[in-house]
C-alpha cells in the first residue's frame, strides 16, 4: 500500500476537502497510473450528496481519469510506462457471467465501480479519481489515441460512450435522422458522434441561446422545443432520438417525432417516473430504451473513433481547489460542456 493524494467528501453534507487515501502496490495484473486529468460527471455530485440513496464515506468521486502509465504487473501486455492511458466507470468485473461474456460489464452483478464500490483487494469501497493516482487492473485501462488532447479526451469515458454506445447499438449511420434532446455534457458528445457517423442531427433545445451552438458542434438544425410549430414539422420524421435529459419532461413529444420503427434511448436519468403514452409507441411500432455507458470493448472501440476523427469534449479546465465551485455552477448547467480538474494543481 502506499498514500495517494486526493479530495473527498466526508459526508452528504460536506464541501470536497483535501485528504490522503490508501492506494493497493501492483499486482501482477495492474497498472498503476499518475492521473492527469479528471472530468467531472454529473454522477459525482449525485454520489457525493447521497442523492441516489447508496452513498459509503469519505467518498472520492471520479471516473473520467486520463493520465500516464507508471508501473505495470509483470503479466501486463498493453501498458508501459509512459503510455497514456485511461479509466472510466468500472475497475474490474467477474468476467465470467453472461453479461461479461458479451463483453458487457456494466450490467454484471459483481462489477466494481470506480468509486463507491466494494474495493477487493484493500477492504472499504473504491476511490476514484479526484486523485493524484491510481491502479487498477490491466483489463479495465483503455489506450488513448496518440493525437487526442488528454484534458479534452477524460469525458470521452463515460459522457462519451454512454452517447457512443446506443447509437451504434440502434444503427445510427449516413442518410439517418437522429435527434438529441438536451445540450449538456451528454448531449453536446451525442452531437458530434451523431455527425461522425454521418446521420442528419437535430438538436432538441429549451434555450435559444444554445442554437449556434448546436450548428458549430454539428448539428444540421436547431428545434426550439417550445415552439410547438417547429416541432411539429418534424413528426414522424426520425430514425432516432438520443434523450439526455434528467429534469422532468414530456417525452411523448419526442415519441412522436420518430418514424415507423424509430426508437428513442434515455441516457439521462430524471428523478420522478416519465408518463408514457401507449399510444405514441403502438402506432408506428415505435420503442424506448434505455442505454447505460459501455462495455470496455467498446469503450476503447470508441477511443480509437475518437482518434481518427479527432472529437473531444468541449471542456473548461479547472483546479481541484475550485471544485466545490465548480459544482455549484454544473447545477445551473453553467459549462461548455464538462468541467475537467488538471491534477497538476493537486500537487500545488
Ligand atoms: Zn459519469
Ligand atoms: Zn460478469
Amino acid at each position: 500500500m502506499y498514500n495517494a493524494k486526493a479530495y473527498s467528501a466526508a459526508s452528504a453534507t460536506s464541501s470536497l476537502a483535501p485528504t490522503a487515501i490508501a492506494r493497493r502496490d501492483p499486482t501482477e495484473q495492474d497498472v498503476q497510473i499518475e492521473i492527469l486529468f479528471c472530468g467531472i460527471c454529473h454522477s459525482d455530485l449525485h454520489h457525493v450528496r447521497n442523492e441516489w440513496g447508496n452513498s459509503i464515506y469519505p467518498m472520492v468521486p471520479g471516473h473520467e481519469i486520463i493520465g500516464r502509465v507508471t508501473k505495470v504487473g509483470s503479466a501486463v501486455s498493453k501498458f508501459k510506462p509512459g503510455d497514456p492511458a485511461a479509466v472510466g466507470c468500472l475497475v474490474d468485473s467477474d468476467g465470467t457471467c453472461p453479461e461479461c461474456q458479451a463483453d458487457l460489464e456494466q450490467f454484471c452483478p459483481n462489477m466494481t465501480l470506480t468509486f463507491n464500490s466494494p474495493d477487493k483487494h484493500l477492504g472499504g469501497v473504491t476511490y476514484g479519481g479526484y486523485s493524484d493516482s491510481v491502479v487498477v487492473d490491466e483489463r479495465f485501462v483503455l489506450r488513448v489515441p496518440s493525437k487526442l488532447d488528454l484534458a479534452g479526451a477524460a469525458p470521452l469515458v463515460c459522457a462519451g460512450i454512454t452517447t457512443y454506445s446506443p447509437m451504434r447499438r440502434w444503427g445510427v449511420t449516413k442518410g439517418k435522422k437522429v435527434g438529441v434532446v438536451g445540450l449538456g455534457g451528454l448531449g453536446h458528445m451525442a452531437v458530434k458522434f451523431a455527425h461522425a457517423f454521418g446521420a442528419h442531427v437535430v438538436v432538441f433545445t429549451t434555450s435559444e441561446g444554445k442554437k449556434e451552438d448546436g450548428l458549430r458542434l454539428g448539428a444540421d438544425e436547431v428545434v426550439v422545443s417550445r415552439n410547438t410549430d417547429e416541432m411539429q414539422k418534424h413528426a414522424g420524421s426520425f430514425d432516432f432520438i438520443l434523450d439526455a435529459v434528467s429534469a422532468d419532461h414530456d417525452i411523448n413529444a419526442y415519441i412522436n417525432l420518430l418514424h415507423r420503427d424509430g426508437n428513442l434511448t434515455l441516457v439521462g436519468a430524471p428523478e420522478k417516473p416519465l408518463a408514457v403514452a401507449a399510444f405514441g409507441l403502438l402506432f408506428g411500432r415505435r420503442s424506448l430504451s434505455g442505454s447505460l455507458i459501455g462495455g470496455i470493448a467498446e469503450t476503447q472501440e470508441m477511443l480509437d473513433f475518437c482518434g481518427e476523427h479527432g472529437i473531444t469534449s468541449d471542456i473548461e479546465v479547472i483546479k481541484i481547489q475550485d471544485i466545490n465551485e465548480a459544482y455549484e455552477r454544473m447545477l445551473k448547467s453553467d459549462v461548455k460542456y464538462r468541467f475537467v480538474i488538471d491534477m497538476a494543481s493537486l500537487k500545488a
